[in-house]
């Protein structure tokens, strides 16, 4: 069933201000957090955006910008520590274990992983008995995949991207939330994909103790940093678990499971306090269930 919103979420090269909910159409929109963050949230369902976004082209160059390591300090080292002399860590198996899922729950084929990293899920796609692809948006970060993985890479955006048709399976690890529309990208995966396909997706879990923190302490004064830390300056939609799912099926996706974990803080150069308070935040988003980090598996219905 086509969805009201689907018709104004058309590409946004202008700085316009939504006037309606992405995921829910609500026109119940309000300022979430400090005005320099240009955040606002919906009543109806939760989400949380960048409002107004900024260009295609700036988005575009923030991803290149974070490939080389001028997005976030914290992140610098996390692009070096994937490549081919990848230590076997918490990220490296949580990849791992999606790759081989999504062989089992397929039977393999071709595997488009959408915003490639370092390519390294790639890699372990094609070990797993994918025939794998990467679509990756910033041309040195592509280079650099295929250099170390010697992998395929089709540089560009997503939905312009010129793909094998019936794909098998397609991964957007921490993808979604880089996008200029989201919805237009999961259109794109469920056309691209076989009926029966399946696509997994990994974003930040809005819903969660982190941010429930974060938006805790912004308001104080001298404590505006973390609010930087987990909204990030490339970051432009934050879900959480409800309204990614509702999303999925307005799209067309059947969600066969969704899974909460919180992030490996290993990878990241935190100041001790900080390392301290997001250890402690993680521990008790497990206790809650309410994790730092949402995944889904949404199966095109065959
Ligand atoms: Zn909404």
């Amino acid at each position: 069933m086509p969805h009201p919103e689907m018709a104004s979420s058309a590409l946004s090269t202008d700085r316009r201000r939504r006037t309606s909910c992405l995921v829910c159409g609500s026109s119940a929109l309000q300022a979430h957090g400090p005005t320099a963050l240009s955040l606002r949230r919906c009543r109806g369902c939760g989400l949380v955006f960048v409002d107004p976004l900024p260009t295609a082209e700036e988005i575009a160059q923030r991803e290149d910008a974070a490939f080389h390591g001028g997005v976030a300090d914290h992140t610098g080292e996390m692009f070096e520590a994937y490549y081919r002399n990848y230590a076997d860590d918490p990220v490296v198996r949580g990849f791992r274990t999606v790759v081989q899922h999504l062989a089992e729950a397929t039977g393999g084929g071709t595997l488009v992983d959408v915003g490639i990293g370092t390519g390294l899920l790639l890699h372990l796609a094609r070990e797993a008995g994918f025939k794998p692809i990467g679509c990756e948006i910033a041309p040195d970060a592509a280079a650099r995949a295929q250099q170390e993985f010697g992998v395929e890479v089709r540089v560009g955006d997503f939905l312009d991207a010129d793909l094998p048709p019936g794909l098998d399976a397609i991964t957007m690890g921490d993808v979604l939330e880089h996008t200029y529309d989201p919805r237009r990208f999961l259109e794109r995966a469920f056309a691209a994909l076989r009926p029966g396909g399946l696509l997994y997706v990994a974003v930040p879990n809005h819903r969660s103790t982190t941010f429930w923190a974060a938006d805790l302490l912004m308001h104080l004064p001298g404590t505006a940093g973390l609010g930087s830390r987990v909204y990030v300056s490339n970051h432009y939609w934050y879900f959480s678990p409800a309204n990614l799912g509702h999303l999925l099926e307005q799209v067309g996706f059947r969600i066969e499971t969704t899974r909460q974990e919180a992030p490996y803080l290993g990878r990241y150069n935190f100041s001790p306090p900080v390392r301290a308070g997001l250890t402690m935040l993680n521990a008790l988003g497990r206790i809650t269930g309410l994790e730092a980090r949402a995944e889904a598996y949404a199966r095109k219905p065959a």
